[in-house]
């Protein structure tokens, strides 16, 4: 999936917006990856129709000059640069809808034709999970760092509209992780996210779980269900620093917290080494996110012996972790549950025939005993 973060400058003739009237002066965007890295981005100034009509005002305010602005190439060239520049992505994010219907009606006059996509008018969405709110106070509001020196300028403002992006989507799904109750659900073939209870929803056979934190991936959320606010919000006040935080990798953390459930633990590149009193684990980590779970199987096969592959041996987890702490409280407790067994009722036969019967289950596949 990519994401293409689009923002415009334009000289409004009137002072009510109007996409046919209305001429843009600047167009900027960046492409990205689901990761938000490898980016590819794109800025150009355009040469109105009309210079004379120019707002000075504008001018001033976006600090270009009418000499800039006669240099720079017309709308139909840079459209048709754009269009090149990037040949495909999924999701157009805009700030406001005045950005898109502009930006979609040169597209049109221009005769260029787009990539499919969906669109997100962040302005639009904020308003559905937080309130209202223009671009500076959101931008202080979820903490992304900006120059104001340079706000405005859309080379800048598509980079901010970047981060900006980047933090509701982190922090609306930390505020629904942390909300088990409220589960979405959506109908099959739909990408319309509702509650339970909606009208739309009761008595459907189609229905199927959904999240609510795929607005960001462009599905919508009900208009029914958002009326009658039954969707996951942010609260008054967060600290985005702390949340970050706690998520944020950091091995001392991690050596206590094993050291507390008398696990060993050793640390590479992205994969942490974990050695319970029973068994052998690796958790694959991006620094942030938890890719992969593998824990060694309780009976090696002579294959595995001679290890082919570094992960010969191991089983991968099916679960899901928000972050290492969760992995590793989830590793204490699945080995756990092997040791009160044992302190109870159970000699070592019975254990190991547990500990297959385990293994089996979350290898998915048949014991041949
Ligand atoms: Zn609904």
């Amino acid at each position: 999936m990519k994401y293409l973060f689009l923002d415009m400058e334009w000289n409004q003739l009137n002072n009510q917006f109007n996409a046919s009237e209305d001429e843009i002066l600047e167009i900027s965007a960046i492409c990205a990856g689901e990761d938000f890295k490898n980016e590819k981005t794109f800025y150009k100034i355009v040469k109105p129709e009309h210079i004379k009509d120019v707002n000075k005002r504008i001018l001033t305010f976006l600090k270009l000059g009418e000499n800039v602005l006669a240099c720079a190439l017309p709308i139909y060239e840079v459209l048709n640069k754009f269009n090149k520049t990037f040949p495909e992505f999924n999701i157009l994010v805009v700030w406001n809808r005045h950005t898109y219907d502009l930006f979609i009606n040169a597209i049109g006059q221009n005769g260029i034709i787009l990539p499919q996509h969906k669109v997100i008018v962040l302005q639009e969405l904020l308003t559905i999970i937080d309130y209202f709110m223009g671009f500076e106070k959101a931008m202080k509001r979820y903490n992304v760092k900006y120059n104001p020196k340079v706000l405005h300028c859309s080379k800048y403002d598509a980079y901010y509209l970047k981060e900006l992006f980047c933090t509701m989507k982190f922090l609306y799904k930390h505020q629904c992780q942390g909300d088990w109750k409220n589960k979405p659900v959506g109908l099959k073939n739909s990408d319309i996210i509702h509650s339970l209870k909606c009208h739309y929803i009761v008595g459907k056979n189609s229905i199927q779980a959904s999240g609510y934190e795929d607005i960001f991936c462009g599905y919508k959320l009900c208009k029914h269900c958002v009326n009658t606010r039954k969707h996951i919000v942010m609260p008054k006040k967060f600290d985005v620093q702390k949340i970050y935080e706690s998520y944020k990798f950091s091995e001392e953390k991690i050596a206590k917290l094993c050291e507390k459930f008398e696990m060993e633990c050793n640390f590479s590149n992205k994969v942490i080494f974990i050695r319970t009193n029973i068994s052998n684990w690796r958790i694959y980590h991006d620094e942030e996110k938890i890719i992969n779970i593998f824990h060694e199987n309780y009976r090696k096969s002579e294959k595995v012996r001679k290890k082919i592959k570094f992960n010969d041996g191991y089983h991968v987890q099916n679960i899901k972790c928000r972050n290492l702490y969760d992995a590793i409280n989830y590793i204490h407790k699945h080995d756990e549950n092997f040791f009160t067994k044992k302190k109870y009722n159970q000699n070592r036969i019975d254990l190991l025939f547990d500990m297959l019967e385990q293994e089996r289950i979350e290898k998915n596949v048949a014991i041949d005993i």
